[in-house]
């Protein structure tokens, strides 16, 4: 039997606006982000069944009000059709974390009502895409921007900043591109986390408070800590 997902944080408050939910980490990733937290998801194996996660969320029903899929890339696992039928059976909302980079599997999962939120990582522009995240993704990034833009699913992207990858300057050309592709709403910025184990060698990143200041009509930055 197929066991996908890694791991499932029982409960949180934090990670799908607006709702009490649990997490499911899904195994694996198609990119090696140099400042990825989660390095133990992404080259590890899935531990859980999806019949063992439904059993979980069953035990959940009128308890919590979302179901978040997480990673590694969620969207790799073509599992995740048949357990969000049930997951919407069962009533819950559902969150999805990606990189966009299956754009086909995203529009499927939203023709078929199985997602209600995503939160899309806006990794880098294409110049820094591969020093970023290892990968050439950043056209299926493009085509899942577009696609969420041009849906009534509420979504919203957000990006890591290194200060070694995405300097005062890089962030602001992330922000005309974002306004170029119409996008309008919040853009969040989450520093990296010094001393945290991540996939590549990174060094100290250092925190620039300016980012903030890059806000624009059609764009504001909130920053996470
Ligand atoms: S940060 Fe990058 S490598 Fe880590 S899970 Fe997300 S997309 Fe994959």
């Amino acid at each position: 039997m197929p066991t996908p997902i890694y791991n499932i944080t029982p409960f949180t408050l934090l990670d799908y606006p607006g709702r009490t939910a649990c997490i499911l980490w899904f195994a694996g990733c198609n990119m090696r982000c140099v400042y990825c937290y989660n390095p133990d998801i992404v080259l590890g194996k899935g531990r859980l069944s999806i019949a063992e996660a439904l059993t979980f969320l069953r035990s959940r029903q009128g308890l919590l009000q979302g179901v978040v899929l997480s990673g590694g890339e969620c969207t790799l696992h073509p599992t995740i059709f048949p357990l969000l039928e049930t997951v919407k059976e069962y009533g819950f909302d559902v969150k999805i974390d990606t990189n966009g980079s299956r754009p086909r599997v995203l529009e499927e999962l939203m023709t078929r009502q199985l997602v209600d939120y995503v939160a899309l990582d806006f990794k880098a522009l294409e110049h820094r895409f591969h020093a970023v995240t290892k990968s050439g993704l950043f056209s299926e990034f493009v085509e899942s921007l577009s696609l969420l833009n041009r849906s009534d699913v509420s979504f919203e992207v957000r990006t890591t900043v290194h200060s070694d990858l995405i300097g005062l300057a890089d962030l602001q050309e992330m922000v005309k591109f974002l306004q170029h592709v119409d996008y309008r709403g919040r853009y969040y910025i989450q520093h990296y986390v010094n001393g945290v184990p991540v996939l590549g060698g990174l060094g100290r990143s250092e925190k620039n408070e300016r980012l903030s200041t890059l806000s624009t009509d059609q764009i504001q930055i909130v920053i996470r800590e």
